[in-house]
């Protein structure tokens, strides 16, 4: 089996850290710093009978001019035609309109959206379920996967959801 599947969120919640975690090998670029990732940067993942092929989708967000349209566009179909959608959002920062204006695009595909809430290294159990009790309200998401892209945590049992799915 093989498929592909697409990583959305907003800046520095964890994208290409998962990207090259999965991927055991340095393709993505990360940093503190918002956006060092400007292209559509794809990793595979391989076992002896399946492979996924991610791709890293920065810049979907509420563009502030016509330029910035384009770019949404050019995010946007990058999840075209892929088997899941990976929605990241991290655990130690509130949903904001950045967010909910990418919740807004995911709702209009058909493509499962599977939620990742990332960082969850840095927080309490129970803030976790306020993340999901608050997320779920908003979109009814495939599968809500809590990880941590830095300490590995349930990045396993994402792949294997994936798989499920190609
Ligand atoms: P991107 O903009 O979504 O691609 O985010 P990056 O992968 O560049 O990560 C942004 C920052 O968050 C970096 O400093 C990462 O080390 C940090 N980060 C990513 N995943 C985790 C995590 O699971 N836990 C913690 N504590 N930090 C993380
Ligand atoms: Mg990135």
């Amino acid at each position: 089996t093989s498929g592909f599947v697409s990583i959305v969120g907003r800046p520095n919640v964890g994208k290409s850290t998962l990207l090259n975690r999965v991927v055991g090998q340095k393709i993505a670029i990360m940093s503190d710093k918002a956006q060092t990732t400007r292209n559509k940067i794809q990793g595979i993942y391989t076992t002896d009978d399946s492979q996924i092929v991610f791709i890293d989708t920065p810049g979907i967000h509420k563009p502030k001019h016509r330029l910035g349209d384009f770019m949404v566009e050019s995010a946007l179909s990058s999840l075209r035609g892929v088997d899941t959608i990976l929605f990241m959002v991290s655990a130690v920062e509130k949903r904001g309109p950045g967010d909910n204006f990418i919740i807004d695009k995911l709702k209009e595909q058909k493509t499962p959206v599977f939620l990742l809430i990332n960082k969850i290294d840095e927080i309490h159990p129970d803030k976790l379920l306020e993340i999901i009790d608050d997320y779920r309200t908003e979109m009814d998401f495939e599968q809500i996967i809590p990880i941590s892209a830095t300490q590995g945590n349930n990045v396993d049992t994402l792949l294997s959801e994936i798989l499920k799915y190609l």
